[in-house]
């Protein structure tokens, strides 16, 4: 891209959607490029922020004739993920979700809301509040002012039953690359009463298409929702050491495939726990790191944690109601002799659990946020694998990780978010980005722990926009495949290139 080239199409953009759409100032340029990542930051050509679907495509159109890519973000909170920063330096940061910001609809009958990529899970919260609190949203444990659709195009998850967050949303709206706007599902048919609550209809579905991927530029959908139950009874665990994760999976698993338990279950290590509240303490450690096991401990104590913490919660008329369950479920637990049990009050005035209980009761909540800073410095990346539900492999894969991260000086802080078949492994990893040397240990950490868990038969999931290009390298076939669909649908590569490694 050449100067005279950029400077032709801000210019063409801003006649053609208002200089309110259009920033290309060096501030704007560095805190759209910027981010938490090893990779570092991005150079950004500039940002045009569209206040319509007609604003989307034209910035589309006037990319490829003056050949500019795109770079399409909602509200940019992909902390540790990459935030507004595209995977390649010289893209032209789309922030959608500025201007674009409506709640269009919310049906409470059908349960659906219809947003446009600037709602965020806090303003969506509150805009069910203000109309009686009829439904409930499912919200992330992360940034509260996160996008509805941002965080589900890029297969983001919540811990209510509606927690597959792409699996809620129906009849997209699409921007493709020439220009043209897709409506998907029953919404192919002009005026379908079905669009927003059938996405199975006729041939092949391509909502998936849209996930994780640069074939196309989401503008609005509705997004699904449950409606709120009277009560919402948490439960806790803590369980001491860190072996007993085996047990854990094992007694968690068939709560879920058999329903008992409406909500996932997470199953939150001791640092992931505590690291939401302190941070690192190299005054107990001398300096050194990574956390050692006694003062790791000693942490543990101060908190009122466990080696491992486990919560979910129950849906009922009333809290007497679902009284009978809970005892249930401390059969279960207890039954293990490894066990202690914390109710739904204490949940409620036990900041570490209020964060889960928050998450079960589709609350948005900002507590968890402090993870971000357990280590100096601002960096932070996701390592995101899934594992299957079997005590035994959820443990090798413990062992695993925490062998690679405590060589490379980093902790293990990891939730295990369980489902009936998977679980998903949130490993943050914490880092000081301002240390060349951590940085280095932290890119060689996240090499190693990609290559163990691919041999191991654990293949990552959503993946940090720097790590995104190499990590489709491991998958030939999906390469080929994914880039020549990309270039039927987006010939001249126009939107986000790169994006997921498609090319
Ligand atoms: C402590 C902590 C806890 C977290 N907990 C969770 C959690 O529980 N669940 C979870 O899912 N995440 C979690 N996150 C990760 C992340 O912060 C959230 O997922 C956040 O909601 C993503 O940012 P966003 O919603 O602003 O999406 P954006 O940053 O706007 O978008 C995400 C990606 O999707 C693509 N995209 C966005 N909008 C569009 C569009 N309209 N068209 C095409 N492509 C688009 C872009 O490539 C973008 O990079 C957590 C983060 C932290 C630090």
């Amino acid at each position: 891209m050449s100067r005279e080239f950029s400077t032709e199409f801000f210019s063409a953009l801003e006649s053609s959607i208002g200089p309110d759409g259009v920033d290309t100032t060096p501030e704007a340029c560095a805190r759209y490029g910027s981010n938490r990542l090893p990779g570092g930051d991005r150079q950004v050509a500039g940002v045009v922020m569209p206040a319509t679907t007609a604003d989307v495509a034209a910035a589309v159109r006037l990319a490829g004739e003056h050949g500019m890519t795109l770079w399409p973000t909602s509200t940019g909170q992909n902390l540790g993920l990459g935030e507004f920063s595209p995977v390649r330096s010289g893209q032209v940061v789309l922030h959608l979700g500025k201007r674009m910001n409506r709640v269009l609809d919310v049906d409470e009958r059908l349960g659906f809301a219809v947003v446009e990529p600037g709602v965020t899970f806090w303003q969506l919260r509150a805009e069910l509040r203000a109309r009686g609190d009829k439904l409930m949203l499912s919200s992330t444990s992360g940034p509260p002012e996160g996008s509805i659709l941002g965080n589900a195009l890029d297969r983001g998850a919540g811990y209510t039953p509606y927690f597959d967050h792409f699996g809620m949303l129906c009849g997209l709206e699409v921007v493709l690359a020439d220009g043209s706007v897709l409506h998907t599902g029953d919404g192919l048919l002009p005026g379908a009463a079905t669009r927003f609550v059938n996405k199975s209809g006729f041939g092949p579905l391509l909502d998936g298409m849209f996930s994780q991927s640069n074939f196309g530029i989401a503008t609005q959908a509705a997004i699904w929702l449950m409606p709120r139950p009277p009560a919402v009874v948490g439960f806790a665990f803590t369980f001491p050491e860190d072996d007993d994760l085996a047990e854990i999976i094992e007694l968690v698993r068939p709560l879920k495939l058999s329903n008992a338990v409406p909500t996932l279950i997470k199953v939150t290590s001791d640092v992931y726990a505590f690291g939401t509240r302190c941070t690192y303490p190299f005054e107990r450690t001398g300096g050194a790191i990574p956390l050692p096991d006694t003062v790791r401990r000693e942490l543990r104590e101060q908190h009122g944690t466990g080696a491992w913490t486990v919560t979910g919660a129950l849906y009922g008329p009333s809290a007497e109601a679902v009284a009978p369950a809970i005892e249930r479920i401390r059969a279960v637990f207890e039954g293990s002799g490894r066990a202690t049990y914390h109710p739904h009050d204490r949940m409620l005035d036990d900041p570490l659990l209020r964060i889960h209980l928050d998450t079960f009761s589709g609350e948005p909540t900002d507590s968890e946020l402090g993870l971000l800073n357990w280590r100096p410095g601002g960096g932070a990346t996701w390592f995101l694998p899934a594992t299957p539900m079997i005590g035994e492999v959820a443990q090798r894969q413990q062992e695993l990780s925490r062998r690679i991260l405590t060589e490379h000086g980093f902790e293990y802080v990891v939730e295990f978010v369980c489902g009936p078949r998977a679980a998903r492994a949130l490993h943050i990893i914490p880092f000081d980005r301002s240390d060349p040397a951590e940085v280095a240990r932290m890119n060689a950490a996240y090499d190693a722990l990609v290559a163990a868990h691919d041999a191991a038969g654990f293949p990552i999931g959503r993946t940090p926009v720097d790590r995104q290009e190499w990590a489709m390298q491991r998958l030939p076939q999906f390469q080929d495949v994914t880039s020549r669909i990309k270039g039927a649908l987006d010939p001249h590569g126009i939107i986000a290139p790169g994006k997921y490694g498609i090319r």
